[in-house]
């Protein structure tokens, strides 16, 4: 089913990367999860189709269209079943860092770069200590002279060991918590004392990067200071919405795929002498998951809407986060059990599909964290017109 806010520009462009992905992707996904990583070429191909950095304004580099343009090329490329972590993170979520917040020479220099794939981004603000609660980051950045110095260890990042540009969150005052917390942007290129000390081997997405990341006495000039000292929290915080959507439409694309997959697989694989889909138990198990493929795809056009028109507020994000990542973990789960042992097997594209699923409870805040949202905003304790301080844990 094709997303309800598809205008006839979504739709080509949709096409563009669909074809692209099945095309120039899936012939090289294997040797890519072998790899770990993306080619770079890929990252470049895709940049001269204009798949990248869609919403950004033309005279940055970018497409010159709306977060909705990145959604449906995020789409295609989970539908063809490839990871789109390494994308979204480059493409849609770093950009808009830069784009809001970076200097006018800063975004000259590297946004147009980044929509021609020439320049990776990755974000970095997880810490092997600290992960749901941000404010506890110990990554520091001291101001000396006119640069900063950053001093850390940063975990788990997608596109850590590839990326040239990366949004580093450190704190510039640990006093004050998350009123301490700043953004900068780090270009790794030859750059003194920043490392890659491990590409991380993890359970899915393999054809996707995620390292660790060392920084000793790294030098960042004070430009590179997105906004101001002390704003990193809610800057982070304002994006949370679109990151917790780009989990919802990974997850309906994937649901969507998973559904058609194994309903092909339930009518060709026969036991006891008929198709398993003649089975009532496989057949009602199906029904169920067609059926959450259609509230998705229709949920996912009202939450897209509502990002569009500025009114999906931080609770109602964390609920989409919430509902989406569960509601494909289980579809996943029971596509798997419908295929038995081959479900187990890599070669079949429900043992990805289940592995990519489970990481989806787990970033863009874990979903406890947003049931912890969820629940705070039905127990308020203090008036709804005082301003509430930044509340620790609530960022990711
Ligand atoms: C594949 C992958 C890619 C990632 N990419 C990035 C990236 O590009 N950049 C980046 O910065 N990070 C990235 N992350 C990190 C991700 O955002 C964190 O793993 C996530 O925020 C959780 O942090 P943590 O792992 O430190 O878990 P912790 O914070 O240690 O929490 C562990 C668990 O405890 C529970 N929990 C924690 N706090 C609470 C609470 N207050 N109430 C109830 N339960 C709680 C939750 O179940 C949680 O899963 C990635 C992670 C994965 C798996």
């Amino acid at each position: 089913m094709l997303p309800g806010w598809f205008e006839e520009d979504h739709a080509a462009l949709f096409e563009t990367a669909s074809r692209f992905a099945r095309e120039r992707g899936l012939p090289a996904l294997e040797r890519w999860r072998r790899q770990r990583r993306v080619d770079a070429d890929f990252f470049r191909e895709g940049g001269r189709l204009g798949l990248w950095c869609c919403a950004l304004e033309e005279d940055l580099g970018g497409g010159g269209g709306g977060i909705a343009h990145d959604f449906a090329v995020i789409d295609a490329i989970a539908r063809a079943g490839i990871s789109p972590a390494p994308f979204q993170v480059h493409s849609v979520i770093v950009p808009a860092y830069l784009r809001d917040y970076g200097s006018p020479e800063l975004k000259q220099r590297l946004l147009p770069a980044m929509a021609r794939g020439e320049l990776i981004g990755a974000l970095a603000m997880t810490e092997p200590d600290t992960g749901s609660d941000v404010q506890a980051i110990r990554t520091t950045a001291r101001r000396d002279g006119d640069h900063y110095v950053l001093n850390g260890a940063k975990t788990f990042i997608t596109n850590g060991s590839i990326a040239g540009v990366i949004v580093v969150a450190a704190s510039t005052d640990r006093e004050a918590g998350g009123r301490g917390l700043s953004l900068f942007v780090v270009e790794t290129a030859g750059l003194d004392g920043f490392s890659v000390p491990r590409v991380l081997e993890k359970m899915g997405h393999h054809e996707s990067d995620t390292a660790e990341l060392s920084l000793v006495d790294v030098r960042v000039p004070a430009v590179n200071l997105l906004g101001t000292e002390g704003h990193g929290f809610a800057m982070l915080k304002k994006q949370l919405p679109t990151e917790r959507l780009i989990v919802a439409v990974t997850a309906t694309a994937a649901i969507e795929d998973m559904v058609r997959e194994t309903t092909a697989y339930a009518n060709t694989r026969k036991t006891f002498g008929r198709p398993l889909i003649e089975h009532q138990n496989v057949k009602f198990r199906l029904a169920e998951c067609a059926t959450t493929a259609f509230v998705a795809r229709t949920t996912l056009d009202a939450c897209v809407t509502r990002l569009l028109t500025g009114d999906l507020d931080d609770v109602a994000a964390a609920m989409t986060k919430f509902w989406f990542s569960e509601a494909e973990q289980k579809v996943a789960d029971t596509c798997l059990q419908i295929h038995g042992g081959y479900g187990y097997m890599d070669e079949y594209s429900i043992s990805h599909r289940y592995t990519a699923a489970r990481a989806q409870r787990i970033y863009g805040g874990a979903n406890e964290i947003m049931l912890e949202i969820i629940g705070r905003s039905l127990t308020r304790t203090r008036p709804v017109a005082e301003p509430a301080p930044p509340a620790r844990g609530m960022a990711r």
